[in-house]
């Protein structure tokens, strides 16, 4: 069954409600959101009617709470803990962001594994899986899922062996709550082609197993295989391209897991800009490319 939806806007006065809505309006079965804003840690409080209403809403709609994801923010960083109180700040709010998820009542949330800085990548993956056997430890009903990165900078997470390296530090009890997101950019700016996609996951297979795959990012990307920039393209516009994403999208060993979109607004101008995901949702539905951008 194919699972599909995207990033949506967490809004302060429609939150969870907010998120079900814009994405049935995408037609989504799946969807994607922050808590809050991307950039800072700034939260507010959850309201549990709208909470309550948009799991109704899912309900009604077959929305399974499995297909959707909570994307903790881009500032919290495991990888480097030169400075003590900045790592213990970050490992503190991935603990609340994981509260948050559980009252919200979903279950998968997306981490970016960090950047090492000043450090080492060594260094930097027992950092990370020191900061989640500190945030996991007595945490239940969470799934957190290790993004597979591009490899900007000094990010660790942009290969197979430093998602391994991480898992395999993991505690027993922790081990059991760590899976991993996949994003079809990320792995292209890595240094994959995402025609050998399928050996790719033979290499996921044989060193982490299949089983941990638990949601795949669907983005084109605007530059080269080990290109290491991490710019996401509309999908079939990019150097990807239409046809080695559909093999992705619709590859029988991913079958059920959410797939999720993470391209860009459009921008024609000022005031016309929009969100593509229902056009791109669409043409994933009918494995067909419409130039609905140059329409
Ligand atoms: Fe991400
Ligand atoms: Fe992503
Ligand atoms: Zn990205």
């Amino acid at each position: 069954m194919l699972y599909i939806g995207s990033h949506t806007s967490y809004l302060k006065d429609k939150q969870l409600l907010g998120v079900v809505e814009e994405s049935l309006s995408y037609n989504s079965n799946a969807f994607m959101f922050y808590t809050g804003s991307n950039q800072s840690t700034l939260r507010f409080p959850i309201n549990h009617e709208l909470r309550d209403k948009a799991h109704a809403l899912m309900k009604e709609n077959n929305i399974d709470k499995r297909n959707c994801i909570v994307h903790a923010p881009f500032i919290i960083n495991l990888a480097n803990d030169s400075d003590e109180d900045k790592y213990n700040f970050y490992v503190n709010f991935l603990k609340n962001e994981i509260d948050r998820c559980i009252e919200l009542d979903i279950t998968k949330l997306v981490l970016h594994p960090g950047s090492y800085t000043n450090l080492d990548r060594q260094t930097g993956i027992e950092n990370i899986a020191k900061g989640l056997n500190q945030a996991l430890d007595d945490k239940e009903g969470i799934e957190l899922l290790l993004e597979y990165m591009s490899g900007k900078g000094t990010e660790v997470g942009s290969s197979i062996d430093d998602l391994k390296g991480i898992i395999d530090l993991l505690h027993e009890n922790v081990k059991d709550k760590v899976f991993v997101c996949l994003d079809t950019c990320h792995i292209n700016d890595s240094g994959w082609d995402i025609k050998d996609f399928d050996k790719f996951l033979d290499e996921f297979d044989s060193k982490i197993g299949i089983n941990k795959i638990k949601c795949i990012h669907i983005n084109d990307s605007y530059n080269d295989v080990g290109s290491h920039k991490d710019r996401h393209a509309n999908f079939g516009y990019g150097t990807i391209g239409f046809d080695k994403l559909i093999n992705v999208v619709y590859n029988k060993r991913l079958d059920n897991i959410p797939k999720i979109l993470e391209t860009p607004w459009i921008n024609r101008n000022e005031k016309n800009t929009y969100a593509p995901y229902k056009f791109e949702i669409e043409m994933i539905r009918k494995k067909e490319f419409v130039d609905y951008i140059n329409l």
